[in-house]
C-alpha cells in the first residue's frame, strides 16, 4: 500500500464556475484528473468540460446557473453539494472584461463586470464557507484573480478595480477562516488564450508587445492553470492562506 499522494483530490468534491470553456474548463479537467468529483457550473452547455472530465478518468456534473442572478449563491452551494456531496472546493472562475478608455466607460460596463467578478465571487464563498462551518469541515477556496489585481492595465476599468478587489478579498476571508480550516487563495493568471483575451490577440500590435513581454515566450493555456489549482486545492496547501500565485509565463518577474 501506498501513502495518498499530497496533490491527490481522490474523495473530495469541487464546484468551479465558468467551467464550459478557457481557465474553469482547464481547471474542472485537472481536479477530476487528481481525483476530485467536479460539478462544471455556468450559464451555457458543460457537454465538452464534462467529456474531457470523463476522457481524464474523472467523474464530473454540470450545473446551469447564472452567477449575476442576485441573490443565488446559497442555492449553487446547495444544488452542487446536491449532485456531487458536501463541497470540499470552490473555485471561483467565471469573469467578463469590458474594454473602454476611461473617459467612455459606461456605468453598466462597471456594474455587470464588479456583479459577477466581485460580488457574485464573494456570496458564493461566503454560502460556501457557511455549509462548511455548519457541517464542521473546512475547504478549499481559489479565487482566479489576474495580473490586474497586482497592476494597472489599460482600457478595462472595471476589470482592474473588480480584480484588485478579489486579491483584497481573499486575504480578508483568508485572516477570517484560517481558523476554521478554510484556505483562501488566488491565482493570477497571466495572458491566456481564450475567450477573454480574443480582441488583444487579434490585435497584431498589442499581441506582439504582450508576447515580446513574457518570459517563457508563449501565451498560456488554460491546463497551465490547471495544476496551480490542483495544488491550492490539494493537502500540499493546507499551510497557504491568502497568497496571489502567478501563473504567466515570468511576466510580473519582468
Ligand atoms: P472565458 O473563456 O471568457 O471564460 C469566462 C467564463 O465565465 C465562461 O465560462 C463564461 O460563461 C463564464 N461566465 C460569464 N458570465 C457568467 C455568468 N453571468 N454566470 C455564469 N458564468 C458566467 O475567459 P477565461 O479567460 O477562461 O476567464 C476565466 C477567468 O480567468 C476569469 O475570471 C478571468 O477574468 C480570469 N483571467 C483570465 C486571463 C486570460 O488571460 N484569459 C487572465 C487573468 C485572469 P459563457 O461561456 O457562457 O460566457
Amino acid at each position: 500500500m501506498t501513502d495518498r499522494s499530497p496533490f491527490s483530490l481522490a474523495g473530495r468534491s469541487a464546484l468551479v464556475t465558468g467551467a464550459n470553456t478557457g481557465i474553469g474548463q482547464g481547471i474542472a479537467v485537472a481536479l477530476a484528473r487528481a481525483g476530485a468529483t467536479v460539478v462544471a457550473a455556468g450559464r451555457s452547455a458543460m457537454d465538452e468540460t464534462l467529456a474531457q472530465v470523463t476522457q481524464a478518468g474523472g467523474t464530473g456534473h454540470a450545473l446551469r446557473v447564472d452567477l449575476q442572478e442576485a441573490g443565488i449563491a446559497a442555492r449553487v452551494v446547495a444544488e452542487a453539494a446536491a449532485l456531487a456531496g458536501p463541497l470540499d472546493i470552490l473555485v471561483n472562475n467565471a469573469g467578463i472584461i469590458r474594454r473602454a478608455d476611461a473617459l467612455d466607460f459606461s456605468e453598466s460596463d462597471w456594474d455587470e463586470v464588479m456583479n459577477l467578478n466581485l460580488k457574485a465571487n464573494f456570496f458564493l464563498a461566503q454560502a460556501f464557507a457557511r455549509a462548511a462551518l455548519a457541517e464542521r469541515r473546512g475547504g478549499r477556496i481559489v479565487n482566479i484573480a489576474s495580473l490586474l489585481s497586482i497592476q494597472g492595465g489599460i482600457r478595462v476599468a472595471s476589470y482592474t478595480a473588480s480584480k484588485s478587489g478579489l486579491a483584497g478579498l481573499t486575504r480578508l476571508l483568508a485572516n477570517e477562516w484560517a481558523p476554521h480550516g478554510i484556505n483562501v487563495n488566488a491565482i493570477a493568471p497571466g495572458y491566456v488564450e481564450t475567450n477573454n483575451t480574443q480582441a488583444l490577440r487579434e490585435d497584431p500590435a498589442r499581441s506582439a508587445a504582450i508576447l515580446a513581454r513574457i518570459p517563457a515566450g508563449r501565451w498560456g493555456n488554460p491546463s497551465d492553470i490547471g495544476g496551480a489549482a490542483v495544488f491550492l486545492a490539494s493537502d500540499a496547501a493546507a499551510y497557504v492562506h491568502g497568497a496571489i500565485l502567478p501563473v504567466d509565463g515570468g511576466w510580473l518577474a519582468r
